[in-house]
């Protein structure tokens, strides 16, 4: 460890698959663990865009693509951008890359000074603050609390700000409290926004579609915004396109430009195949995925009644996405069967050895207090880990 460098030894690990690695143990060791920790659908890909897939190996597209995708992918990109977010996004303001993930990373990299800070409102999803870091940034953590509804709040970016501020990157749909921002709640975060010209947004929207309220926005498509903001997407998670590895942003072009640069010298262009699968994907009708959708509702109503039962869980009701992100500080302190329960990991960690149910704390996510429950799993599953959850703790 001493001969690696400082910026590997700062970094943490993936609390999200860590934990899974420490499932998947347990489950080589013979034990029956629910696997409720990762942020992945567990539907098969839609069959239509596995043919599409299909059709670009038999047509060859093994070759290098361009650095930011394929042309006609952007602009399948560009038409989805019109369609659901109402934003208009030449080609040279979009670039591809190999998951929403890498997109995240290429912005950092490109934006981001030593010094500079970035504002989190905690919870916030997990690689953010080690991205940032990784680019010599400073993550500021804005915590919010089940009481907004895991929202910030104007008055609290407000105070977040100082003259080093240079980004707020967030997600709505939220990983991992499933919180979504409503037009005026933006609007309210654009306003003080408007007061600092120099700062620029990240807005993942990697969610988008899996959202039971309807009506997604767009921070790029508030009044003032368009050229202040990066919109991230991706086909992981309404696609349950995870393993393929295809994300992109649309931004302002001098930005997309200096993410294409850095990309060239890192990775080059994503993966071919999965671009031309995700033409298929994006320039489908969405009633393509709506069952999807349809079915994390069903299992979104179904957890929160089930955990709803079990004393000492604190819900709100995550409008998006598919994780729980249930407050349960009311264990903190308590001895159960022998363990006692100082903090949110450990409380995690007694899940799993207690109830064989893989969650995740909410301390990588900024937010000590809390536990995530993925929801992408069958009903049965669901079932059967709340079931073991409740017996656990009795
Ligand atoms: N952003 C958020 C909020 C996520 O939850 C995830 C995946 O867990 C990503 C980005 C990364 O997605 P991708 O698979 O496209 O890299």
């Amino acid at each position: 460890k001493e001969h690696l460098s400082d910026r590997i030894n700062a970094m943490a690990t993936s609390a999200t698959l860590a934990m899974a690695a420490k499932a998947r143990e347990l489950r080589g060791a013979g034990k029956d663990i629910i696997g409720l920790s990762l942020g992945e659908p567990d539907f098969n890909i839609p069959d239509f865009i596995k043919e599409a897939a299909k059709e670009a190996v038999d047509q060859n597209y093994s070759s290098y693509s361009p650095v930011d995708g394929y042309q006609d992918l952007k602009a399948a990109i560009s038409r989805k951008f019109k369609r659901d977010n109402k934003l208009d996004y030449g080609l040279d303001q979009i670039v591809v890359s190999t998951g929403a993930k890498q997109s995240l990373a290429n912005v950092a990299m490109v934006m981001l000074n030593k010094g500079d800070e970035v504002i989190l409102p905690a919870p916030f999803w997990v690689s953010y603050s080690d991205i940032v870091k990784l680019a010599e940034g400073v993550p500021v953590e804005v915590p919010t609390s089940i009481e907004t509804d895991f929202k910030m709040t104007p008055e609290q970016l407000r105070k977040a700000i100082t003259p080093k501020t240079k980004m707020l990157w967030f997600s709505s749909p939220c990983n991992p409290s499933g919180s979504v921002y409503s037009q005026e709640e933006l609007e309210g975060l654009v306003e003080v926004l408007k007061e600092h010209p120099n700062i620029y947004v990240v807005s993942d929207e990697i969610y988008e579609h899996i959202n039971f309220r309807g009506g997604h926005v767009s921070i790029a498509a508030i009044d003032g915004m368009y050229d202040r903001t990066v919109t991230v997407n991706g086909v992981s998670k309404a696609y349950a396109m995870t393993g393929w590895r295809i994300g992109f942003i649309g931004a302002p072009a001098w930005i997309a430009k200096a993410c294409t640069k850095f990309q060239g010298q890192i990775t080059s262009g994503a993966n071919a195949i999965g671009q031309r699968a995700t033409i298929a994907a994006l320039d489908a009708p969405l009633e393509k995925i709506a069952f999807m959708i349809e079915k994390f509702h069903q299992r979104r109503d179904l957890i929160l009644g089930l955990l709803g039962e079990i004393p000492g869980f604190r819900l709100n009701v995550p409008e998006g996405a598919f994780y729980v992100f249930p407050d349960i500080s009311d264990y903190f302190g308590k001895t159960i069967k022998g363990t006692t329960i100082a903090n949110a990991s450990d409380f995690a960690l007694f899940l799993l050895e207690e109830a064989n149910v893989a969650t995740v704390t909410g301390e990588a996510f900024g937010n000590p207090n809390c536990i995530r429950i993925s929801y992408a799993a069958s009903e049965d599953e669901i079932k059967e880990a709340v079931a073991r959850i409740k017996k656990a703790l009795s």
